[in-house]
């Protein structure tokens, strides 16, 4: 039962019979509740590796969905901060729903629309932008302090071309995610292949 696996718990379930939430990012998608809106893990744990979260940062999760990439992010660490911004209000329930499951208290959760919704907001150490991604949020973004981390992921063409033309006027590093799971064909087993994913990291 996840209700349980709260991080103080994870001493004393080591050798009971629930599930004891796992220390690294990248946790079985089932930890969250989504509605398919969810960066997959493996995915996630190349976010997270991207992000690199060091002690006290804050990280804007733009386009929160079901909240996992905040989340991991705030399990990463207790002195980590994390606002995730998602326009849907059943995501930003969703959002809430899941932060207190797994624990997480630190998780400010904003009901809007980047970047309308970020103007005024104290400037993150790190941006991770899952949805939403437009050239008036790229060029808010680049208006935001030096030495902010930027990762981003595209799973369209349409937002595949704002990154390649990113990275070409900005630089920073581009990088193609390409995953096969198992699936049954007929009795037998093939690789089926996921959506490929172009994920964009920048430090402005
Ligand atoms: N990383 C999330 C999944 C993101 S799905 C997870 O792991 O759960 C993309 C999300 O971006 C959707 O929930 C969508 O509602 C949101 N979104 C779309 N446009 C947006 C915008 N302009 N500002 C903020 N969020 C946006």
């Amino acid at each position: 039962d996840h209700g349980f696996a709260h991080p103080v718990c994870v001493g004393v379930e080591v050798s009971g019979e629930g599930d004891a939430l796992p220390l690294t990012s990248g946790r079985a998608d089932d930890w969250f509740e989504h509605d398919g809106q969810i960066t997959k893990r493996p995915v996630r744990a190349l976010t997270l590796a991207a992000l690199a979260p060091r002690p006290f940062e804050h990280l804007w999760d733009i386009g929160g969905g079901s909240g996992s990439i905040g989340i991991e992010w705030l399990l990463s660490d207790p002195s980590l901060q994390a606002t995730a911004i998602e326009p849907r209000t059943d995501r930003v329930e969703r959002i809430r729903v899941n932060a207190s499951k797994l624990g997480v208290d630190r998780l400010k959760v904003l009901h809007g629309t980047a970047p309308g919704a970020l103007r005024g907001l104290p400037t993150p150490d790190a941006v991770f932008v899952g949805g939403g991604l437009s050239p008036d949020l790229l060029s808010y973004l680049e208006s935001l302090a030096t030495g902010t981390r930027l990762v981003a992921n595209a799973v369209t063409l349409e937002t595949e071309v704002l990154l390649t033309q990113a990275h070409a006027r900005l630089g920073g590093e581009l990088m193609r995610i390409e995953i096969s799971d198992i699936a049954p064909i007929g009795p037998k087993r093939g690789w089926r292949a996921a959506y490929p994913i172009t994920q964009w990291t920048h430090v402005l």
